[in-house]
C-alpha cells in the first residue's frame, strides 16, 4: 500500500483492472473458475456446497446459455481494491489464520499457514469479490448483470463474519459512486433467508443508498444496530411458506422502486430460503425461489433501473441447479439474454477511470 488516504477521502480513484472494458459478444455474466474451494477435503467440514458456483456454470453450459467464450471471467480484487471499503487494520487481521477460521466458520483452518489460507479459501472469495466489482459495471452499462458468486453481506469495511470475509456489495456500490458518472444512488434488495448487517452498517448514515432487506428474524446474525439501515424491513417467522413470501416480496420491491428510483439495483439473491436449509429456517419451494428472482428482475427492468445479482448463500446439494433454473427462467422471460444489449448503450452513464483493456478472454483457460 503506497497511499495512506481515508476509504472515503474523495481522492482520484485508483487504478483498478475491475474495470476492464468487456466486449459486447460476451453476457454479463461474472465468473471464474477459482471461485470454488477445494482443500484436500477441509472444505467439507463447513455445512456447504463450496463448489456451488462451477455447479452453476456447469448447468448454463448444458443448457447452452453460456460458454466460456460469452462469460466474462472475474479477476481476483487487490488489496487497493479491497480498500475503496475495507480498512487496513481489517485487511492485516485476515493474515491471522485464526481470524480467518473464526470469519469463515471453518475451525481447522486456524491450524493451517496463513499462505495455504490465503490461497485456497481468502483468494477464491477475493475472486468473487472481484466478480461483484465488474458485475456492477457490467449491469450499468447493459441494463443488468450476475455475478454467479458473491453477496457476502455479513461483512463490513471493518468486520467480517458468517463467512464473508469481504464486503463485495459496499465494494460495487462504492465503485460505481467514484467512477461512473450519473451513479449516485444504489438500492440494496437483499432477500437471502439472514439480515444483510455488513452492508447495513457501511451505509448506515450513507442516504445514497436505499435498503430493502427480508429476513428471518429468529436467526443470525440479529443486528439491532445495523437494523437502523434497513428504509424497508421485512422480518419473516419460521417457516414461512410461498404464497406469503412471495405476496411480500412482490409487494416491497414495487413499494421500494416507487419509493426512491435508483441508478442501480442490487440483488443479493440468497437461496437459503429453501425449505430443508439448515440454517435459514424458511420452506420456500425451488419453485418460489425462480418465482422471487423473476419478480425483482421484472420490477427493475420495468422501470429501466440497472440490476446486479449475486448469488449469496444457500449450499444444499440441490442449491446450484435451481440458481441454474432461475437463470434459464429469466432469460426465457425475456428478461435477460444478449438481445437485452440493444439500445441501450448510448444513454448509459460512461465508466470514468478505466485504466485498463486487457482481454479478459485469456483468463477462461485455467480451469
Ligand atoms: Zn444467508
Amino acid at each position: 500500500m503506497s497511499k495512506e488516504e481515508d476509504i472515503d477521502g474523495g481522492k482520484r480513484p485508483h487504478n483498478t483492472e475491475l474495470y476492464v472494458d468487456v466486449p459486447r459478444t460476451r453476457l454479463p455474466i461474472v465468473y471464474h473458475p477459482a471461485y470454488n474451494i477445494t482443500f484436500m477435503g477441509i472444505e467439507k467440514l463447513h455445512p456447504f456446497d463450496a463448489g456451488k458456483w462451477g455447479k452453476v456454470v456447469g448447468f448454463l453450459k448444458e443448457e447452452q446459455f453460456v460458454s466460456d467464450e460469452n462469460m466474462v471471467s472475474a479477476l481476483e480484487a487487490t488489496e487497493e481494491d479491497l480498500r475503496v471499503a475495507h480498512t487496513k487494520r481489517y485487511l492485516s487481521r485476515l493474515k491471522w489464520s485464526v481470524i480467518v477460521a473464526s470469519i469463515t466458520e471453518i475451525p481447522p483452518l486456524m491450524f493451517l499457514p496463513n499462505f495455504l489460507v490465503q490461497r485456497r479459501v481468502l483468494r477464491p472469495l477475493r475472486t468473487q469479490t472481484g466478480g461483484t466489482i465488474m458485475a456492477g459495471k457490467l449491469a450499468i452499462e447493459r441494463g443488468w448483470a450476475i455475478n454467479i458468486g458473491g453477496g457476502f453481506h455479513h461483512c463490513s469495511g471493518d468486520r467480517g463474519g458468517g463467512f464473508c470475509a469481504y464486503a463485495d456489495i459496499t465494494l460495487a456500490i462504492k465503485f460505481l459512486f467514484e467512477r461512473v458518472e450519473g451513479v449516485s444512488k444504489a438500492t440494496i434488495i437483499d432477500l437471502d433467508a439472514h439480515q444483510g448487517n455488513g452492508h447495513e452498517r457501511d451505509f448506515l448514515e450513507d442516504e445514497r443508498v436505499f435498503i430493502m432487506d427480508v429476513y428471518n428474524r429468529y436467526i443470525y446474525p440479529r443486528d439491532g444496530y445495523a437494523k437502523q439501515a434497513i428504509k424497508r424491513k421485512v422480518e419473516l417467522d419460521w417457516g414461512t411458506e410461498d404464497s406469503e413470501y412471495l405476496q411480500k416480496v412482490e409487494l416491497h420491491t414495487e413499494g421500494t422502486l416507487n419509493e426512491v428510483r435508483p441508478d442501480i439495483v442490487v440483488y443479493n439473491a440468497g437461496t437459503d430460503i429453501l425449505d430443508g436449509d439448515p440454517l435459514g429456517g424458511l420452506s420456500i419451494s425451488p419453485q418460489g425461489i425462480v418465482a422471487r428472482d423473476e419478480i425483482v428482475f421484472r420490477a427493475a427492468r420495468r422501470r429501466g433501473i440497472p440490476v446486479l445479482m449475486v448469488t449469496s448463500g444457500g449450499y444444499q446439494k440441490k442449491t446450484a441447479r435451481i440458481i441454474a433454473d432461475s437463470i434459464l427462467n429469466l432469460h426465457r422471460q425475456g428478461l435477460i439474454g444478449p438481445e437485452a444489449l440493444e439500445g441501450e448503450g448510448s444513454s448509459a452513464p460512461q465508466p470514468i477511470g478505466s485504466q485498463s483493456s486487457l482481454s479478459v478472454s485469456s483468463v477462461h483457460t485455467s480451469v
